[in-house]
């Protein structure tokens, strides 16, 4: 039986261009700084952000963590949503390795974290407090269904850290699908941060990576705190290649996934015992709650899953379906026919 898999869009596979790339990369030593295709990779990547320079990472949860680290002293504050991803799936790395305190604020259904309770947390100069240095904002914001930060709030933030003196950290493991969902630059998006992280591995399709980008000085900073987290590679621009095609082919066709997930997000809507406002989907991600007389949770996922279908049960009650290159618009609708024998016999 062919899987169809909306647990989450890392487990797109490589395209055969990318495979092809990979084999023929020309590498080398990367930790010297003579990896070619690493050197290209972070190159784009920079342009693309509309930063000085970039540093090729394993994965999104090590970006983040060394931009954190490279923010931040140990015993520094930093301010983040109370859903984001740094707080509640990075293993709480930056405090168990970096002894940096998170300070959390509840996130808006939209993403946001309201400006005026992050104002009234950062500290003053007050014997009892840790300093605050740092501002994390995640765009898009996983937890609220995927929902892209505008412009106009990444500009307010920026307005106010800049008031107070403070960095700010963008956690953009989507933001080429938040660029796409508001549909303007992704430079528009990232020109308020101080350091931005984004994902190679997800909507993009390449099999590993991801980019921290910055300032020169910044970069700098930041390739020494990879190496020491264990993130400096050697031949690694066989996965740099496979991230050249992702940046250079891959951005323009998160658009079908979005249209995938609104058409997903229409289909269930009209089951009933599924909760979900089709408003809220603005990118590729859809949660849902099931709330059923005779179906569980439990038994819900279960059956899905024995016709093929799998996706995450986040919470009680609580689904996350992730669109993504292996997802068909076919797909799409077996999905909702599917979860209407189940739920509507
Ligand atoms: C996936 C993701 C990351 C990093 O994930 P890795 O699996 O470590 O590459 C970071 N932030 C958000 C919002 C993510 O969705």
């Amino acid at each position: 039986m062919k899987i169809i898999d909306l647990r989450s869009d890392t487990v797109t596979q490589p395209t055969p261009e990318m495979r092809e790339a990979m084999s023929l990369a020309e590498v080398g030593d990367d930790v010297l700084e003579e990896d070619p295709t690493v050197n290209k990779l972070q190159e784009l990547a920079a342009h693309k952000i509309g930063k000085e320079s970039a540093l090729f990472v394993p994965s999104g949860a090590m970006g983040n963590l060394v931009s954190v680290l490279t923010h931040c002293q140990r015993g520094d504050e930093v301010i983040l949503g109370d859903r984001c991803h740094i707080l509640l799936n990075e293993v709480g790395g930056i405090s168990a390795l970096g002894g940096i305190h998170p300070r959390t604020v509840p996130n808006e259904d939209d993403g946001t974290l309201p400006l005026d309770r992050v104002e009234r947390l950062i500290r003053g100069p007050d014997i009892h407090y840790p300093p605050t240095r740092l501002i994390c904002l995640e765009n898009t914001q996983n937890y609220c269904s995927g929902a892209p930060l505008p412009v106009s709030y990444m500009d307010a933030t920026a307005s106010l850290a800049a008031r107070h003196n403070l960095k700010i950290h963008l956690d953009g493991a989507r933001i080429f699908n938040a660029a796409m969902a508001l549909s303007t630059d992704v430079r528009e998006l990232t020109r308020q941060a101080d350091s931005v992280m984004f994902c190679l591995s997800k909507g993009l399709s390449a099999p590993v990576g991801s980019l921290v980008c910055g300032t020169r000085d910044f970069i700098h900073k930041a390739r020494k705190v990879r190496k020491m987290v264990g993130g400096g590679m050697r031949q690694a621009g066989h996965l740099a290649a496979a991230g050249i095609v992702a940046l250079e082919k891959m951005t323009a066709r998160l658009k079908e996934d979005h249209d995938n997930a609104q058409i997903l997000a229409c289909g269930l809507a009209r089951i009933d015992g599924i909760r979900l406002d089709p408003k809220n989907v603005k990118t590729n991600i859809v949660f849902f709650e099931l709330n059923h007389p005779k179906t569980t949770p439990g038994e819900f996922l279960e059956r899905l899953k024995s016709m093929g279908i799998k996706i995450l049960l986040i919470d009680r009650g609580v689904f996350r379906a992730v669109l993504n290159r292996g997802v068909s618009r076919d797909h799409v609708d077996y999905f909702v026919k599917s979860a209407q024998n189940i739920l509507q016999p």
